[in-house]
Order: C-alpha cells, then structure tokens, then sequence
C-alpha cells in the first residue's frame, strides 16, 4: 500500500459515516440514504426517466430520437455512457466541496449512488475500472484524484478491480470548462496515453468521472484505450448536463 491508500483507510475509519447531511452539513438520521437528509435529497435530481442510449444524458420526454443531438452529431469511441444525477447547481457545489474543499468522504456517497445506477443497468464483467486521470503535478497540488476515490469505492462494492496507473495523462491541460466544444477537443489532444496496452486488450472497462459534460475528456481516454482492442467501453459519471 502506498502513503496515498494508508490516508485514504485513515480516513475511511476517522469519517463518521451518515451522521450530517452532505451538503447543509445538518445532522441526520443513520437510516438516510446516500447521507443526505431528506430535504437535499428534494434538490437531486436523479436520472431515472429516458436517458440518450449512447452517453447517459436525461432526455424531456416530447424529445422522439434515443440518442442526444449530441451523440447524433459526434462520434464516440466508448460503447455506451451512464450517468447519476441532473448537474444542477446543488451537485455543482457538492462537487466543488469535494475537488475543492478537501471533503473527501463526498466521493464516499457519489460511489454510493453510482453503484446503485450500475446494479440497476446490470452492467456485469467488468474487467477494469479505469479512473480518468488527472496530470500529475495537478494531483499532486489537489492531494488526490477525484476519480480514483470514486473507482476506489466503486470497486470494493462491486468487486471490480481497478487500474490505476495505465491509463495516464501526459498533458497538463486548460481547464474545460472555460473553453468551446472545438477548443476542448485541441485542448484535450495526445493528452492521455495507454502504458500496457496488452492489460486493456479483450477487456471490458469500465471508465470512471465526476462529471460528464460534452463528453471530450472521457472521448480522449477512450481514443487511447481502443488502441488496446478492448471488448466493450462504458463509462459511469456521477452527474451530467441536460443537452435536450
Ligand atoms: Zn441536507
Ligand atoms: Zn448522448
């Protein structure tokens, strides 16, 4: 184990679970789901209702095509996307505290309800889950990798194992939030690199994010692992945006 996996046991036996809401922080009962009391968990906005079959994303419901505009337009390179929760302004904070504020035992309860999105779809014989990585000097400044936490827990619930270190990120990147759909593709290019290509080949993956926007980023990872010849891709965010 490294000096990273012994904080992370530090802190999975330090946290006191379900004790406060996390996002008021107001105390709860134990029985609470997700570890939310029962007024947040008013504010999510779960995807249950019709999702685009390629990438995950909420459709309305006067909306008559099964994939997104998005999906319609771009080409993908995973097999198919999943995706928890509407990125409302609630998860944008919750998501904020934990990149942000240091508040790692947030991922704990975003695994929580990836977890059960997958039993849900029944997604089964995964191979690898793969986190999207972050660049190392930006890890290192944060001290963790969102994504990693998020595979971590996803991991031990299902009992997947988890590939840490080949899928790598060799660029270090504008932030993308900031830019266009055709700046984040340039921004993103020759960003990520396979070490082994040989672990990934014949293999289901499974790649993990917080969240999924237009979906350039886990488009860049994918790009490199198909170079692996794997079985099938699928990608789990806990939160994405509306297109439709
Ligand atoms: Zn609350
Ligand atoms: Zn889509």
């Amino acid at each position: 184990m490294n000096l990273g996996a012994y904080i992370d046991t530090f802190l999975d036996l330090i946290y006191p679970r379900n004790i406060y809401c996390i996002l008021c922080n107001e105390s709860i009962k134990k029985t609470e789901k997700y570890s939310l009391c029962s007024s947040c968990i008013q504010k999510i906005k779960f995807i249950e209702g019709r999702a685009c079959e390629k990438c995950g994303k909420p459709l309305e419901d006067f909306y008559f095509l099964q994939e997104c505009p998005d999906c319609i337009k771009t080409k993908h390179f995973f097999t198919k996307g999943f995706s928890c929760v509407e990125y409302n302004e609630h998860m944008k904070e919750l998501v904020y505290k934990l990149k942000y504020k240091n508040q790692r035992y947030i991922a704990y309860h975003m695994a929580e309800i990836m977890v059960d999105k997958l039993k849900k779809q029944k997604l089964s014989n995964i191979d690898y889950i793969v986190p999207v990585p972050l660049y190392k000097k930006k890890e290192k400044n944060r001290g963790f990798n969102q994504a990693d936490l998020l595979s971590k827990y996803i991991g031990k619930a299902m009992d997947w194992k988890v590939s840490r270190k080949n899928l790598i990120k060799i660029k270090d990147t504008k932030a993308q939030n900031q830019l266009t759909r055709n700046e984040r593709k340039n921004n993103l290019k020759d960003a990520f690199s396979v070490r082994l290509l040989e672990q990934f080949t014949d293999k289901n993956i499974l790649l993990v994010d917080d969240v999924y926007t237009t979906g350039s980023t886990v488009d860049a990872c994918c790009r490199e692992i198909v170079k692996a010849r794997p079985k099938k891709i699928y990608v789990i965010s806990f939160a994405t945006g509306k297109n439709i």
